[in-house]
């Protein structure tokens, strides 16, 4: 489902439906605008229920300035309309104040996008505007002072952040991107010092475009991969949910039994995927008129490599991406479940991943079916779709239960290597 070709009062309801429920605005707080192709824009209402707006709460304010609609607009309008006057290029713009990027606010203090390359792709830098008092002409100009210089993402003080973008999914992409980013660097710094990447590396791996497979006609489509299609579309919607995926961030794919494999595509909303837009990947080809996930290639090599292995997934949760932008090691021994789930799992830098990723095609196995690639993703491969899914889900409960452990100030003991010779032996692990 694209939702840019909704009308703007849908696209409004169906955006704030999806910042409420998943935790990022309260029913009062937040607001999103849309500028059309005509100059009116459309805006949420000022004291409605958030989590249950409809298509008629939403506001029309044309361009010489008539509100219309059966509510008041968002006290904020103010600063929604400063931002379009000084970028002519944004269409969108979305306020919000998640708990996470509150904690930054309140300190003053920017997200550290470097922890995690794809989002500082994404967001760009971030400015900063000055406290003002919500729905002052002074709010909006400080917001739209910060806007004039280029930003796609403002924070602001001791209030929340503010998004603008060409449309209101990409605003809504910066933003969970954004909102990722405090979470991760809050779970990062209970645990270590997170790392970034330099910006000259960002800039360089970003521009090392994966060489697009060449294509094949897919001329029927079998039982098997309709079940197997329907599986996978399942679980990414609940990887989405749980927070596991974000909306253009998780890959996943499953092997057939004739060796194809299917694969999510790229950067396309994980929330709303359906079957018809998994791609099928044959030899090395890819179904035309698709693009698969940038990481189809290492999952084309893992199964070469390991014929038990039937799903793979690359995801980046914000518990287990702490230990991977801190640079630590993981240890799984902490209650049996875990250990029996991700044995000893193996780092690599984001290098690796970038330049040469078969070493961590090689190091993939049933013995060893999960990695951490530093600052980018953490891979779990199993021997059916929910197998894999189930080791992505035990990973990241386990990081946050280690997470919370070092939030009571305690040491952690783990199960001792005689312990885990009885595991391995008990489940047939070794
Ligand atoms: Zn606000």
């Amino acid at each position: 489902m694209d939702i840019r070709f909704m009308h703007p009062a849908d696209q409004i309801v169906t955006i704030m439906n999806r910042l409420y429920y998943y935790g990022m605005t309260t029913t009062t707080g937040g607001n999103l605008s849309i500028k059309d192709s005509d100059g009116h824009v459309w805006i949420s209402p000022s004291g409605v229920d958030k989590g249950n707006l409809r298509r008629d709460d939403i506001i029309e304010i044309l361009p010489d300035g008539t509100i219309k609609g059966i509510h008041k607009p968002s006290v904020e309008y103010p600063f929604h309309l400063h931002i379009y006057q000084v970028r002519p290029d944004l269409h969108a713009v979305l306020h919000a104040h998640p708990p996470a990027l509150v904690a930054f606010s309140v300190v003053r203090k920017i997200p550290d996008t470097s922890i995690y390359p794809d989002a500082h792709i994404l967001c760009g830098s971030i400015g900063m505007a000055k406290y003002a008092l919500p729905g002052s002409e002074k709010l909006g100009q400080y917001i739209a002072d910060a806007f004039k210089e280029g930003y796609h993402a403002v924070m602001l003080e001791n209030h929340g952040v503010v998004i603008g973008a060409d449309d209101l999914f990409s605003a809504f992409m910066k933003f969970e991107a954004l909102d990722y980013c405090a979470q991760l660097e809050i779970n990062a710094c209970t645990i270590g010092t997170p790392q970034g990447i330099p910006l000259e590396k960002i800039e360089y791996y970003h521009q090392k475009v994966m060489p697009r497979p060449d294509a094949f006609v897919l001329k029927e489509c079998s039982s098997e991969e309709r079940a197997l299609r329907r599986d996978m579309c399942n679980l990414i919607s609940r990887a989405y949910d749980n927070r596991l995926f974000t909306s253009d961030q998780g890959t996943f794919s499953c092997r057939l039994s004739n060796g194809d494999f299917v694969i999510t595509p790229h950067a396309q909303d994980r929330k709303y995927l359906t079957s018809e837009d998994l791609v099928h990947i044959k030899n090395g080809m890819a179904e035309m008129g698709k693009l698969p996930s940038r990481a189809y290639a290492i999952h084309a090599e893992i199964y070469r490599r390991n014929p038990d292995i039937k799903t793979i997934i690359n995801a980046h949760p914000p518990h287990i991406m702490a230990f991977a932008v801190t640079h630590n090691d993981f240890d799984a021994r902490l209650i049996p479940e875990s250990y029996i789930a991700l044995r000893k799992i193996k780092r690599f830098s984001i290098e690796d991943s970038h330049l040469y990723p078969e070493k961590i095609a090689q190091a993939i196995s049933l013995q060893s079916p999960v990695a951490m690639v530093e600052n980018d993703c953490v891979i779990t491969a199993g021997t059916s779709p929910l197998n894999a899914f189930d080791r992505l889900e035990v990973m990241e409960y386990s990081a946050k239960s280690v997470i919370e452990a070092m939030r009571l100030k305690q040491s952690i003991v783990p199960i001792s290597e005689g312990e885990v010779d009885e595991i391995e032996t008990a489940f047939h692990l070794k």
